[in-house]
């Protein structure tokens, strides 16, 4: 039978850190740290196998199987404690909580002072001496056991307890009395009684059963299932169960709970231990937000007190440090960060409670950071020795580096911006938005399109949602580990918290601060860097790559055999590509140049004759426009079109030309892939009625004939239409136009490299036609410019499926093959690209498509055509060079499957560029790691 539980405690452990999978990382981490010797509280874990049964088999048949196995453990743990559950005079509490093998923070289910009943409050108190402290744990343990088990609405509990404290006068709830905190107690009976239709239970073993069967439960609760969709958390059995013997930190002035990162989770600074606590408190109280917490050192603390205006002597009388307060704590405190960074050698987030003035362990886990934090503990910790480069590498996530990538505010125009309040920095970077004040009106907002910022009193999970699609997060509550913080951090976006000087009504949707009113569409600022929140937009710039960020980038290119290059169309793009350490372009999409200033002019004068160029080549029997020319000279209209034809190109020419100088400057001679026309001709002409009338004019023709060509044009699946190498069959006059200016443009710009290709071609007859078109102009410049050498590649995209699997034809007639993996998806799945997003998301939720296959190539079946495609092509060319510049070139998981078919580079837009290389060289340190290279396979390196 498997074994569901695992004890740890009293210096030994079942388990260890390597079982987070079946332990949960809690589990797997309190298993670690008890064997380490450090000061843990014993208990048992249920595994997430138990709670896999829970689902499988029911719970009924799961609690059959696991409750001897419980009932064993519990026994083990009065020996270790000598304590007893349930009974006096020495009671065991315990704390169930839950705990998967992803940490999903405050999404699931937690009981706390489970084995209080009347027998071990009397037996409590007598050994306590603290009537009160018994009284209101036993009040807390019955809100939760109501609200988190048995579904007590918790306002209900709230308005009881604030009946009572009326009654009394009482404005917080340590005011109150034993006699109160009792009617309270009485209150909270009833109210459970009356929900529950039954008695509080008193039965310890039930209590047990109960709130290991709500923590399983709390597996699937709405919020903790938009949470791992929303993190793309998959594949886990479900949580654990950690029962564990309670500690108390709100026994009185020797006690305190705190929660602390070994490094600042925002910045990966560690020039102090960072963290907060507060004195007298239980965990909840610290991340509640609803007291001011107090920093671990003295320097941190100091720190604070500067940054919120609180002078030296409040600060100590008010605020005191930990290392002040409890200096013996805060040494065995620090000697354990120590102790902790060097055993996990990473960043950890650990939580601790002080029960009269004894430190205990609560939890160790992998802090999460912010990606700026992640660059630069990876950074620091490659030089501190503490880690391998290759580990520097794997430890930061190249997605996130999206918020390394992305502009900051410009800090002219911060500073002349109206700052009106002062938080946290909780979450770096800048966001600028219009207010909105609630989690639903933030998702109705992002739905139309509109940029949002959430203000929030404070955040709840159930703010989940509205959280993910605001820019930005403002709180007017809570510190640097309230919920708002560590899930901003954990999204990646920009959050001030406990901006105390907010005052937000939520009934009124509006939000007065430092005098000013601000109603919900509102635009603000916020810098989540420096915890500043001002009035109005701010303009930004982009951001430094310098330091960390440079020193983890050097290392991905020490590590990856993959190349990188850009998609980008103009020197700008370009320039700014190089700056992210592109190593050329994959691609240029010579079309988005025609819709520049006056060339569409030119290009539509191109168009309105083009049927007419191709019916006169079809009558005259002739394929050169040269030849058409000599055989219509007596017909006064075709000479009139060719002249169109013909000039339309001309003036084209000379901008093409201009376009490809800049862009090879801005390569400094990197290679640079440029493709020739590609969209349907009607996606460059107007489709409404105003648009056909301007050109009309300008083109001096009757509406009518605008919007007939118009029609003409018109195509039931213009994708699979007239466009791509198609178009330059029919027009091989423009596929030589772009032809001559790229080769042009290369002469000009000294060390240029030049690569030509044509676009969606399916057969290798349509690529070796325009091939010809393409040789016979290099051929023609270069005579006409007296060059003797120029390198210029030509190699085609495979967006067909029919290319990929006849590559090794088509290889015959390419220097390089680009995989166009939108295109190859759209023919290869048969989804529209400009359709399936209607349904799939539905198809991602449904697991009929494990990922959006536009976002996240599909290997086994898109990915399937690439590896034919390039196994194919390598065969009949074995130094064929090979691509990417689909949209998947810059996402992680298809550069890693570029990377693995053997990919010479991968080509995405200029800001995916560095996540691109980290990808890469992961990819490359997991294949090293994960096994021997495959047979056949020789190792890479870049070309
Ligand atoms: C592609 O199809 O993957 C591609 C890069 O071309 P486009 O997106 O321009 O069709
Ligand atoms: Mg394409």
């Amino acid at each position: 039978m498997a074994k569901y539980v695992y004890f740890f405690g009293g210096g030994s452990s079942e388990g260890k850190a390597q079982m987070k999978a079946l332990l949960g990382g809690k589990g797997a981490n309190l298993a670690e740290m008890a064997s380490l010797g450090l000061p843990v509280p014993p208990g048992f874990t249920l595994t997430t196998e138990a709670c896999a049964q829970y689902y499988k088999a029911g719970k009924k048949k799961l609690f059959e199987t696991i409750m001897p196995e419980v009932r064993k453990h519990l026994g083990k743990l009065e020996k270790t404690t000598g304590k007893s559950f349930g009974k006096g005079p020495n009671p065991l509490l315990l704390s169930v909580r839950s705990g998967a093998a992803v940490s999903m923070p405050g999404m699931m289910d937690t009981v706390l002072n489970l084995g209080l009943n009347p027998e071990t409050l009397d037996a409590l108190i007598k050994q306590s001496g603290d009537e009160r402290f018994v009284w209101d744990a036993y009040r807390r343990f019955i809100q939760m056991f109501g609200d988190v088990v048995m579904g007590v609405p918790h306002h209900d509990f709230e308005h009881a307890l604030d009946s009572v404290k009326k009654k009394y006068g009482r404005k917080l709830d340590t005011e109150l009395t034993t006699e109160e905190l009792k009617e309270v107690v009485a209150q909270y009976k009833k109210l459970y009684r009356k929900h529950t239709k039954k008695a509080f239970p008193n039965d310890p073993m039930e209590q047990l059963k109960a709130g290991i069967d709500a923590v399983f439960g709390s597996w699937n609760n709405p919020r903790a299932i938009k949470y791992r969709q929303l993190h793309d958390i998959r594949g886990l059995l479900g949580t654990a169960v950690n029962v564990q013997t309670m500690v108390f930190g709100n026994m009185g002035g020797d006690c305190g709970t705190g929660v602390a990162f070994t490094r600042d989770p925002s910045t990966g600074e560690h020039r102090y231990f960072y963290g907060e606590y507060l004195l007298n408190a239980q965990g909840e109280d610290v991340v509640a937000g609803t007291r001011t917490p107090q920093q671990i050192t003295l320097k941190g603390s100091r720190e604070w007190a500067k940054s919120a205006g609180v002078g030296e002597a409040e600060r100590k009388g008010s605020y005191p440090s930990l290392e002040e307060t409890m200096p013996r704590c805060f040494k065995e405190l620090d000697q354990i960060r120590v102790k902790l960074e060097k055993h996990y050698r990473d960043m950890q987030d650990v939580e601790f409670t002080i029960e009269r003035g004894t430190l205990y362990m609560l939890q160790t886990r992998t802090g999460k950071r912010t990606a700026p934090a992640a660059v630069k503990i990876a950074a620091d910790m490659v030089k501190e020795k503490l880690i391998t480069e290759e580990e520097g590498v794997l430890r930061v996530d190249p997605q996130s580096l999206d918020q390394l990538l992305h502009p900051v505010f410009d800090p002219e125009s911060e500073r002349a911006a109206k700052q009106l309040a002062t938080g946290l920095p909780a979450s770096p970077g800048a966001a600028t938005g219009q207010l909105v004040f609630s989690a639903d009106e933030a998702e109705i907002w992002a739905e139309m399109g509109k940029t949002v910022i959430l203000a929030r009193i404070e955040t709840s999970p159930e703010d989940i949602g509205g959280m993910a699609v605001a820019k930005g997060i403002l709180t007017a509550r809570g510190g640097m580990t309230s919920h708002a913080a560590v899930v901003a951090r954990g999204m990646g976006k920009c959050c001030v918290a406990g901006a105390g000087d907010c005052v937000i009504d939520y009934k009124a949707k509006a939000m007065k601060v430092a005098g000013v009113t601000l109603k919900e569409g509102d635009w603000i600022s916020l810098n989540g860097s420096a915890g500043a929140l001002y009035k109005g937009r701010i303009d930004t710039i982009d951001p430094k790559l310098s330091g960390p960020f440079g020193t983890i980038m050097k290392l991905a290119d020490k590590y990856r055999n993959l190349g990188v290059r850009t998609n980008a169309d103009t020197p700008h793009d370009a320039a700014i590509a190089v700056k992210f350490g592109a190593e050329g372009i994959g691609l240029t999409r010579t079309e988005h140049m025609f819709f520049e200033g006056d060339r569409i002019v030119s290009f539509r004068r191109l168009i309105l004759v083009a049927e007419t160029i191709k019916q006169l080549k079809k009558k005259h029997d002739v394929e050169k426009i040269g030849a058409l020319e000599k055989a219509v000279k007596k017909d006064r209209k075709a000479v009139a079109a060719v002249k169109q034809y013909k000039q339309a190109l001309a003036e084209l020419l000379p901008l093409q030309r201009k376009d490809f100088e800049g862009i090879f400057k801005a390569l400094k001679g990197r290679p640079c892939t440029v493709r020739l026309l590609d969209p349907p001709l009607h996606e460059f002409l107007p489709h409404d009625e105003a648009g056909q009338k301007e050109m009309a004019k300008q083109m001096k023709v009757k509406p009518a004939d605008v919007k007939a060509l118009v029609e003409s044009l018109h195509e039931f699946n213009p994708m699979l239409g007239h466009r791509g190498c198609r178009l330059g069959i029919t027009y091989p006059e423009v596929t030589a136009m772009q032809a001559r200016a790229i080769v042009e443009a290369a002469i000009k710009v000294k060390g240029s490299r030049p690569e030509i290709m044509i676009p969606l071609a399916g057969s290798v007859t349509e690529l070796a036609d325009q091939k010809k078109v393409v040789l016979e102009t290099i051929e023609e410049v270069k005579a006409r410019k007296k060059v003797k050498k120029l390198d210029v590649l030509i190699g085609t995209m495979i967006e067909v499926p029919r290319a990929a699997v006849t590559a090794d034809e088509i290889a015959k007639e390419a220097d390089f093959f680009s995989f166009g993996t939108n295109d190859l998806t759209q023919m290869g799945c048969g989804f529209s690209r400009d359709d399936a997003g209607k349904f799939l998301g539905e198809y991602v939720a449904k697991g009929i498509y494990e990922y959006d296959p536009f976002q996240v190539l599909d290997r086994a079946g898109v990915g399937k055509l690439v590896d034919i495609a390039c196994k194919l092509g390598r065969k009949a060319r074995p130094k064929i060079k090979l691509g990417i510049c689909g949209e998947h070139g810059g996402e992680p998981k298809s550069v890693e499957f570029c990377h693995t078919v053997g990919l010479d580079y991968v080509s995405c837009s200029p800001y995916r560029v560095p996540i691109a290389r980290l990808a890469a060289a992961r990819a490359a340190i997991m294949e090293k790691r994960s096994s021997k290279p495959k047979a056949g396979k020789k190792s890479r390196k870049r070309k």
